[in-house]
């Protein structure tokens, strides 16, 4: 079939879709141990996608008995470095030959638009796969520095048994983050996809096994946070915890590591993420359509959302009218449009917590500049519109909490001084942008932001070569580069003795 193009098209193809629902244990499709499922419904217009195996306890311990059973057998974790970037070049090969029905069950699932799925998600993920398979034979080890009468070889080693839970903003690429080097460094992984987005992460375990990963190495249990997620995080053989999701959950796996076998565990929580433009910024078009792009696209939910706009005070209301304007231009439309800018927010849930946090921001006495209502774009369906706060204080709910939804608040300052004091005043430190021409300023501000990413003159900048991760509360540890593998080994130091 040649590449779907227009809105017909892809609905043609969720037409004739096969949906996979199970769970992957061992290298087979099973139902869940207790025969229960949960309905995946679509946000696009709240029809039932299919019914998913709701993975609970014993299913998790199943899995992590089949990812134990595969470590210790070594087809994989004892494999050449060759042979597992040979598979996982294959591997990336194949996620790109099913890149369009992926992308459409990932639009399906959680209701971005297609057009984005297809080239960012799905573009990032073949990257992410790639990048890793071919970075995987070029990591060496260590030699300490020693005296002639003995050597110290400073090695790393896969951990074994891998947890990763992932949420549902971007299901297939934050799992990608997680397998690719848990993979590449010869893990075995149990992976617990959002309970929200699981259609993907279960496709994918068959492509995995397609691509020569043997069985048992990649295992997949849908299912719910407290009956799939917990027992997995509690569990005495994982000796790995990776997590993307909220901030409240990571605290909650971190204890969950301490409660058990103390496994290694590295948390990618939220954000509150500032962008700050200066009156000074090259050109003011370009940065309000980036301001706008920053908060508007994937529906705001994106950790790095970049959803405090503190913009220097000489320039606000100029610059507020080109937020507002970029952003009547990103209205929701169907997810299957291929020029969405916008989709469905990813449930009904999700939907009435960012309306509940609009009204917050109607009380608490922010202007409310665009938007702050629900869209009607297909009965049924879960869209709000592009919404723009303006004359948010700093003290204000919505300009303290993660809302992870369209909505943006603006905030004045006066002072350098003043919007680096806000920008920093938050239990987040995901990212942060800076706007201005002053080259010493850019630099000056970049250094005092805390913040794992910061973005000087655009926003949400990144490859595969440098790492991603947050200061303070959202999170420790780093996907993506070569620093991500550290997460999937465990250090070991060996001393020989050279003497007779
Ligand atoms: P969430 O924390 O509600 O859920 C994430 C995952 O954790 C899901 O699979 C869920 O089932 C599971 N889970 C929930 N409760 C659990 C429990 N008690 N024990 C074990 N597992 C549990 O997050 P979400 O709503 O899916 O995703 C949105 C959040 O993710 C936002 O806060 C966003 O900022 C964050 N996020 C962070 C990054 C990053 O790289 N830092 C990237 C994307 C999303």
């Amino acid at each position: 079939m040649t590449a779907p193009r227009t809105q017909q098209d892809w609905q043609a193809m969720a037409a004739g879709l096969s949906i996979r629902t199970q769970a992957f244990i061992d290298g087979k499709y099973v139902d869940a141990a207790s025969g229960k499922t949960f309905d995946c419904i679509s946000p696009i217009d709240g029809r039932v996608l299919g019914q998913v195996a709701d993975g609970q306890e014993e299913d998790i311990n199943r899995a992590v008995a089949a990812a134990r059973r595969s470590f210790e057998a070594g087809a994989w974790s004892n494999a050449r470095p060759t042979h597992r970037k040979k598979v996982l070049l294959k591997f990336t090969q194949l996620i790109e030959l099913h890149a369009d029905e992926l992308a459409l069950l990932e639009s399906l699932d959680m209701g971005k638009p297609v057009g984005d799925a297809r080239s960012v998600d799905l573009g990032a993920t073949i990257r992410c796969m790639g990048w890793t398979a071919e970075a995987l034979d070029k990591v060496y080890g260590e030699v300490a520095a020693t005296g002639p009468d003995e050597l110290g070889l400073i090695t790393r080693e896969p951990l074994g048994v891998v947890g990763a839970i992932v949420p549902w903003n971007f299901p297939l690429l934050m799992a990608s983050w997680k397998l690719a080097p848990a993979l590449a460094t010869g893990n075995s992984i149990v992976l617990k996809p959002s309970e929200k987005s699981p259609l993907t992460a279960i496709r994918l375990a068959e492509i995995a096994i397609e691509a020569g990963i043997p069985a048992g190495v990649l295992n997949v249990v849908p299912g719910f946070g407290k009956t799939a997620g917990e027992p997995l995080a509690l569990h005495m053989d994982v000796d790995g915890l990776v997590f993307t999701g909220s901030t409240a959950v990571g605290k909650r796996l971190l204890q969950c590591a301490g409660l058990s076998n103390m496994k290694r565990a590295y948390m990618e929580c939220g954000g509150k993420s500032p962008n700050i433009v200066f009156a000074d910024a090259h050109d003011l078009g370009v940065a309000a359509k980036a301001a706008a792009g920053g908060i508007f696209y994937n529906q705001g939910e994106v950790c790095t959302a970049a959803s405090r706009l503190l913009v220097e005070r000489s320039i606000k209301d100029e610059f507020v009218a080109r937020v507002v304007e970029a952003g009547k231009a990103m209205r929701p439309r169907h997810p299957l449009d291929p020029g969405a800018p916008m989709g469905a927010m990813v449930d009904e849930g999700q939907t009435q917590r960012v309306l509940d946090y609009i009204e917050k921001g109607k009380a608490e006495g922010a202007r409310l500049a665009l938007g702050g209502t629900r869209a009607e774009v297909e009965a049924g369906g879960c869209y709000i519109e592009p919404t723009v706060f303006d004359d948010v204080a700093h003290e204000h709910t919505i300009s303290r909490e993660e809302i992870f939804g369209p909505v943006l608040s603006v905030i004045g300052f006066d002072s350098e001084e003043e919007a680096l004091r806000m920008a920093n005043d938050s239990e987040y430190g995901l990212a942060a942008g800076v706007w201005t021409r002053d080259i010493s300023r850019a630099h000056r501000v970049a250094r005092k932001l805390r913040a794992g990413s910061v973005w000087v003159n655009y926003w949400d900048g990144g490859d595969m070569t440098a790492p991603f991760g947050g200061y303070k509360q959202s999170g420790n540890g780093r996907d993506k580069s070569l620093h991500a593998f550290d997460k999937y080994t465990e250090m070991k130091a060996t001393w020989i003795n050279l003497g007779s």
